[in-house]
């Protein structure tokens, strides 16, 4: 089959989160398949200094600057568009990320058009890819690219793209009757999102459960409606197995394959963030929104400094990153980090011994499968994802949103370090299978009934 793949980041071209990692470790392990694959995505700074082949783009609608690009690497085609528009600081939490997001979508199918590309199928990865489904329908695109069947995998649906109507029907010049209730309007405004939730030929989300939440009104995010009536597949996320691999990390000091060979990481980072390698350490390595636990995280941080060497790596929320800095001032077991640091991450990953994700919700979650692969055992909130990949018997897990039952399973883990309930669950965590191949060949079967 010919699969491209739309998404607005990719690992190791631009992360902001384990979309990143899905967007390139998905068309590799379909690439590996035997899969002519394809993978689009915006270029966030200028490419002109960079010596890909490019050209120009002139296309219908597209009215800004689009330049694009391509290379080859491990059998896919990376196909990036460049314009001044994406050349910010960061990739989104902009005003107008809508219109920028829109332009990117109107002129994926001439990129593709322009470079002989003719897929089969078009897999499209959250609110900014959405509109891409209702344009390649009735958009103004080359039949080659109409032909094409398309998915719509939601990695997040907290976040929609919302925009007024009447602009979004104007700058991508859909028919107005798309802009309805059964179409990509909700509450009077487009909703980027769901433009790809209504009009794509599938809608997936990334693990079984989340699938599940997505169509009930707690979790559904407005949208509960809209997906029962359209229907979602969950198909679980894996991890890419050979660049999280701690016998070959390329970022560790010392590698190893087993729970023994762990400890020489343990010692490494304990000493790296001077942090006392008697106690247990706790880690968390996430972007700071009140998804990923926040509230009753802080609730908790103190009893569980107590005990605990805490490293947090993460950035987002300004107040959580001031809070965290402040709480670990004056505090010798405390270390709090907010880069991105793609290096530290994976020396956190080997280093700790538990790894803390109390998420509200998470869709599948690609940190607590990472920290099991390097041994670190996950204390996490049985919730979307998480629920899917972490059992009791390899993990503590938790139900209840709050404090206390997440002190509880933190405290279970602190009894129990050291003795065989602790270092089993590691091991078990250690021996399981997130490698891609069971998902992708899910999401051949899924692209061959299309
Ligand atoms: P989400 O996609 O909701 O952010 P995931 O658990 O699916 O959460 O993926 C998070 C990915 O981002 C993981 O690969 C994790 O290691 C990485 N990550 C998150 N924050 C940081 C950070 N501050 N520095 C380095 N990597 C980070």
């Amino acid at each position: 089959m010919n699969i491209v793949l739309v998404s607005s980041e990719v690992h190791p071209f631009s992360k902001t989160g384990g979309l990143a990692d899905v967007a390139s470790a998905l068309p590799l392990a379909l690439a590996s398949l035997g899969h002519t694959v394809t993978v689009v995505s915006p270029w966030y700074e200028s490419l002109t200094r960079h010596p890909f082949p490019q050209f120009n783009l002139d296309a219908p609608h597209v009215v800004d600057q689009m330049g694009v690009g391509q290379l080859e690497e491990g059998g896919v085609r990376w196909v990036f568009l460049s314009s001044p528009l994406f050349e910010r600081d960061t990739y989104y939490g902009y005003w107008d990320d809508a219109y920028r997001f829109t332009q990117f979508c109107l002129a994926v199918p001439h990129a593709l058009e322009g470079l002989a590309i003719h897929p089969d199928v078009i897999h499209l990865n959250d609110w900014q890819t959405g509109l891409l489904a209702p344009i390649l329908r009735f958009g103004d695109v080359p039949d080659n690219q109409r032909r094409a069947k398309t998915v719509f995998t939601i990695h997040n649906l907290a976040y929609q793209g919302r925009w007024g109507l009447r602009d979004v029907l104007g700058w991508t010049g859909l028919p107005d009757w798309t802009g309805q209730p059964n179409g990509l309007e909700m509450n009077g405004d487009a909703n980027l999102l769901k433009a790809g939730v209504w009009y794509a030929d599938r809608v997936t989300t990334v693990s079984p459960r989340y699938a599940w939440e997505v169509t009930t009104p707690e979790g559904g995010f407005g949208l509960d409606g809209a997906l029962r009536t359209r229907g979602v597949t969950g198909i679980l996320n894996g991890i890419d197995s050979s660049y999280w691999n701690p016998a070959t990390d390329k970022y560790l000091e010392t590698n190893y394959s087993t729970l023994e060979g762990k400890s020489a990481a343990r010692v490494a980072l304990c000493k790296a963030l001077e942090l006392d390698p008697s106690r247990p350490t706790l880690a968390m390595i996430t972007r700071l929104s009140e998804q990923k636990g926040l509230s009753i995280f802080f609730a908790a941080l103190e009893a569980i400094a107590y005990d605990w060497n805490i490293v947090i790596l993460g950035s987002g929320d300004a107040g959580a990153e001031s809070a965290l800095h402040w709480f670990g001032q004056g505090r010798e077991n405390v270390y709090y980090n907010n880069g991105f640091v793609e290096p530290l991450a994976h020396r956190i990953y080997a280093g700790a011994d538990a790894f803390l994700m109390p998420s509200l919700f998470e869709p599948c979650g690609l940190a607590q499968m990472i920290a099991m692969r390097y041994g670190s055992v996950p204390i996490v909130r049985h919730v979307g994802g998480l629920l899917d990949t972490v059992p009791e018997e390899k993990g503590y897990t938790f139900s209840e949103y709050s404090s206390y039952a997440l002190l509880g399973a933190v405290g279970r883990a602190k009894a129990e370090w050291g003795k065989p309930a602790f270092t089993n669950r590691a091991i078990r965590g250690m021996q399981s299978d997130f490698s891609w191949d069971t998902a992708a060949k899910q999401y051949v079967t899924m692209y061959a009934g299309l």
